[in-house]
């Protein structure tokens, strides 16, 4: 059961609401679950909420007011708030935002340590044998907990998902402005659910070069823009922020590790202008996976465009959509290793390059604007049923492009591929068959 504490806040038309279970913390307050499984709550510090009223619960209840006529396009995956709250027993305050119950944020999920994992035996065979024993634990501690975590094929599609969402905001001429690991909500894909990203907390949230926002550089440390960090002179809100965050939450979230090795001993603490004069970025963090084995080079050459030309360039930083495009080419072309659950390039490698295992039977579905690899999940039934995303026949949209646009029956034994419904793949489709077993498999 969740644990509710007895604080009780109510809204304007007496609506009641307990506070639940910890979502995420910020400087700017605490976010909560709820019984009301469609709501979270956002108990607002009220030191940081003045705003230039003399009442914080005022300037709240104002705040809430304009997020509410910004343009933001209907059914963005985004909690907007609904109403605002006081606590009468207390006098707290804050307010109430729509929530997807059965997710859980990036930093609780993709950033946990290895304290309490399992050691998952499949990768024993794959580390060298030179290691020592602490090194070698060390590792094998590592690549449990990420395959556990979710691949690098569903963090893929997680970060393209919130790319898409941004993408739609920027595009809407709203900036997010405080994009961090704590305020991205995920769900993995299950009950034929698809996998979803979802962004809270938006109290920040603005339009595009709003001059009234200037006097307040915000972001979360570890995240913000090296322009923002200057206070002297703080830039107008502009998309090229939430660009710089993405690409550094992105990167935490594919390699584990860090962007910038000189801020590797800071912890999160990364805002000091000084670091921000002159980071230098690399492709292979200490203490995580090189981006060579997780994504393809167009998504790199998008990390060092944002992270290293866009240090000092803003302009150079890849917009969302590119971004959402990018890391969704990327993700189709991986497929996961039945035996460990990494995720790998199966046209690189004949062997899952994380434990050794065979490569699982595949198909790659082609079409002339998009690729995608269907593999074996385990050797279990004959037929399995796959979706095929929109993306593969249609121009890629932020909107759709994960939607399911046929359902197919896959054999591998037969090699054959067909919708479930009497239609027939478009004619342009081709399918390549990677069905052959190594030798010792037969
Ligand atoms: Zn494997």
């Amino acid at each position: 059961m969740k644990p509710v504490s007895s604080r009780v806040f109510v809204d304007q038309y007496e609506h009641r609401f307990r506070i639940g279970k910890e979502i995420s913390r910020g400087g700017q307050g605490v976010v909560y679950e709820t019984p009301e499984a469609d709501y979270a709550v956002k108990i607002v510090d009220p030191r940081t909420s003045g705003g230039g009223d003399s009442d914080p619960a005022t300037a709240i209840e104002r705040n809430i007011e304009r997020i509410r006529l910004l343009p933001i396009p209907d059914g963005l995956p985004l909690a907007s708030p609904v109403t605002f709250l006081r606590e009468p027993s207390k006098g707290g305050f804050g307010y109430a935002m729509r929530f997807v119950s059965g997710t859980v944020s990036f930093l609780e999920h993709f950033y946990k340590g290895v304290a309490d994992v399992e050691i998952n035996a499949a990768f024993r065979h794959s580390l060298p044998e030179t290691l020592s024993d602490e090194e070698r634990k060390k590792r094998l501690r590592f690549l449990s907990r990420y395959a556990e975590q979710g691949n690098a094929r569903v963090r893929t599609l997680a970060l393209a998902d919130l790319a898409c969402t941004l993408a739609r905001l920027h595009s809407a001429g709203v900036v997010y402005r405080d994009l961090s690991p704590a305020n991205v909500l995920f769900r993995r894909p299950k009950n034929n659910l698809p996998l979803r990203s979802y962004l809270i907390d938006p109290d920040n949230l603005c339009l595009t070069g709003d001059v009234s926002e200037k006097k307040q550089p915000i972001y979360t440390p570890g995240y913000g823009a090296p322009e923002k960090l200057d206070q002297s002179n703080p830039p107008l809100p502009r998309w090229t922020e939430d660009a710089w965050s993405f690409a550094v939450l992105a990167y935490r979230v594919l390699t584990s590790g860090r962007p910038f090795p000189e801020n590797e001993a800071d912890g999160d603490d990364w805002d000091r202008p000084q670091d921000a004069a002159s980071p230098s970025f690399s492709y292979s963090p200490a203490d995580g996976i090189p981006l060579i084995r997780l994504v393809q080079p167009n998504v790199r050459s998008l990390f060092q465009k944002t992270l290293g030309e866009g240090a000092a360039q803003p302009n150079r930083r890849v917009p969302l959509l590119l971004w959402a495009f990018g890391l969704a080419k990327s993700a189709d072309l991986m497929v996961e290793c039945p035996n460990c659950h990494m995720a790998f390039f199966p046209d690189n490698e004949t062997e899952c390059p994380w434990c050794k295992g065979p490569r699982p039977r595949c198909v790659e579905v082609m079409t002339p604007r998009w690729t995608l690899f269907l593999s074996e999940r385990s050797k279990g039934p004959k037929e399995v049923l796959f979706d095929l995303p929109s993306r593969l026949f249609k121009p890629f949209s932020p909107v759709s492009w994960n939607a399911t646009e046929f359902r197919v029956r896959c054999s591998f034994d037969d090699q054959t591929l067909i919708p479930t419904r009497k239609t027939d793949l478009p004619s342009e489709t081709a399918l390549r068959w990677m069905t052959e077993r190594p030798p010792h498999e037969v």
